[in-house]
């Protein structure tokens, strides 16, 4: 056995620190290993690493949330939700934290909302006020809770990647990948009946998946012991409003699964 230097402990030390930032808690050691195979999977996983959209989700964090059960005590989740915000602290773990963003956004809504929605990403209105979907998209998006016969304040709404991505670009796989671990550890506090993608990066990124919104929409996926539904972005609706009443079949799938009746003012679609 190699002996431990302290060169060796720092580095040690450090690998640790970085298997954490990625919400990995436990470590196993393999069994015998095939040195070809070791080569084969390390090449490739390098080869592709920019591409890859990972299959596997990060552990929960073990410390806060792993204990919460589904009827764990609001306070019990909201103080479970305020670790994960400290565990993100002022990031600098992804480009994003360099390219002009001014607020992390970490989420808005009830700790033990029944109902997630998942956008894709913080936009201006957003990075200024520190809260997911507050600018015109947002203000579709509470159009459609209503809609469903919800408040905003009943539900929980986040984001793929807490950082506003330049321009509002579509976030790189690398800042997707880096933000996910900590939309898992919300996922595992709020553990939601029901997630609504709303649009192709948030269902790729939950899904782990690359697909068209097509062969996604009109069906339950499971997800972490919560059933994803996916819709259209609001964003998206804003631009072709057409697609409103096809973004409303797919709320009905999600209100049906919560035993939801629509608003009454809801007669077809929610307005923009
Ligand atoms: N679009 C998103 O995907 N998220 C927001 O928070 C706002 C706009």
């Amino acid at each position: 056995m190699t002996a431990l230097t302290p060169e060796l402990e720092a580095a040690l030390e450090a690998r640790l620190r970085y298997y954490r930032d990625l919400g990995l808690y436990s470590l196993y050691r393999r069994c015998e290993a095939d040195p070809e195979l070791e080569l084969t999977s390390i090449t490739d996983t390098n080869k592709n690493q920019e591409l890859a959209i990972p299959a596997r989700k990060p552990v929960a964090d073990t410390s806060i949330s792993a204990g919460l059960s589904a009827v764990a005590p609001a306070a019990e989740r909201a103080a479970a939700l305020e670790a994960i915000r400290a565990d993100i602290g002022d990031c600098t773990r992804c480009p994003l934290a360099f390219q002009g963003r001014h607020t992390i956004v970490f989420a808005d809504g009830n700790p033990s909302a029944r109902l997630m929605f998942v956008g894709e990403g913080p936009g201006a209105d957003e990075d200024a006020q520190g809260l997911p979907f507050v600018g015109r998209a947002g203000q579709l998006l509470n159009n459609m809770i209503n809609a469903m016969g919800l408040e905003r304040g009943e539900v929980y709404i986040a984001n793929i990647v807490k950082c506003r991505p330049p321009q509002n670009r579509t976030p790189e796989p690398v800042e997707a990948n880096t933000c996910m671990q900590f939309l898992w550890r919300q996922i595992d506090v709020v553990k939601p009946e029901v997630i609504v993608a709303l649009g192709s990066t948030a269902a790729t990124y939950l899904l782990g998946v690359k697909s068209s919104l097509a062969s996604l929409r009109g069906r339950i996926h499971n997800v972490r012991g919560s059933k994803l539904i996916v819709t259209y972005h609001p964003a998206y609706l804003l631009r072709d409003p057409r697609q409103k009443a096809e973004a409303w079949k797919d709320l009905q799938i999600a209100m049906k699964e919560l035993g939801l009746k629509a608003h009454k003012s809801a007669k077809s679609e929610p307005g923009s």
